[in-house]
């Protein structure tokens, strides 16, 4: 249902009207958990690629770009990508979410999703200083000098 931009509750909906049984959500964790750690393996063969398609330079090209879950700039969901020129292939991801389902909205508990807070147009800049924020602590632990 994520395929089509539809989330568990419609999911749910669909069984119903298709008289099936609910859809399984005990496994969501497991699958969260697998999905994170193949993309985190995926990034980092894709960043090992492009070093090797640059002749061993780290000076790699990137682009760098940010979408959102809904157009006009109110969504509450958005991601910044950063791709390498050479492979084509997504080196690191931000995900960024103004959704939160907390009861008081002033003291947040401790497995909100909330991540940013703001105009929703600001998600990319946002994202785009936290990734580079992540390379220059990434590169300052390789080194062993503050950038
Ligand atoms: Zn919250």
């Amino acid at each position: 249902m994520r395929c089509i931009g539809k989330g568990a509750e419609s999911a749910v909906m669909f069984c119903g009207i298709m008289n099936l049984p609910p859809p399984p959500t005990k496994f969501n964790n497991n699958l969260l958990q697998a999905a994170r750690e193949t993309c985190e393996e995926s990034m980092a063969e894709a960043v090992h690629e492009a070093v090797e398609e640059n002749e061993g330079g780290r000076d790699i090209a990137v682009a760098v770009d940010g979408s959102w879950q809904k157009r006009g700039f109110s969504s509450k969901n958005g991601v910044v990508t950063v791709t390498s020129v050479d492979t084509g292939k997504v080196i690191d991801v931000e995900i960024l979410s103004k959704h939160c389902i907390c009861p008081n909205k002033t003291k947040h508990l401790q497995n909100c999703k909330r991540n940013f807070v703001g105009y929703s147009g600001k998600m990319e800049v946002t994202g785009r200083l936290t990734i580079l924020n992540h390379c220059c602590a990434a590169v300052e632990a390789l080194s062993g000098e503050p950038i």
